[in-house]
């Protein structure tokens, strides 16, 4: 996106507190990304849609800034605290979908319905 256009973002996102990703300009799957400044002594944000976040070094999970590092870098997109989170969850969804939860848990389902 060129500077105009996010600058025009940036004020109609002030305006109407509505959000937008300010490369792609997509208002779906958006993430907070942040970045502490040293410099400044303050926390600077933007916002990013889940595509874009990476490729600006934003996890985008959680929205931290980890450009650089090489495990980000060429990894999948999250950070290395959210990495433990999300393989978890992965985890879980795959032996959901295999079916491998003990026959109880099923029957509680069954009832529930
Ligand atoms: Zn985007
Ligand atoms: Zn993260």
């Amino acid at each position: 996106m060129n500077p105009l256009a996010k600058k025009l973002f940036k004020i109609i996102q002030t305006i109407l507190r509505i959000k937008f990703c300010e490369e792609c300009g997509t208002t779906k799957g958006l993430v907070d990304c942040w970045l502490f400044n040293y410099e400044t002594g303050k926390e600077q944000h933007w916002t990013y849609c889940v595509d874009c976040a990476p490729k600006q070094g934003f996890c985008w999970a959680c929205g931290q800034f980890w450009g650089g590092v090489e495990s980000f870098d060429f990894g999948p997109g999250y950070c290395e605290n959210c990495a433990s989170e999300i393989e978890e969850e992965e985890e879980y969804y795959e032996e959901y979908e295999e079916g491998c939860y003990p026959d109880e848990y099923e029957e509680e389902f069954e009832e529930e319905r």
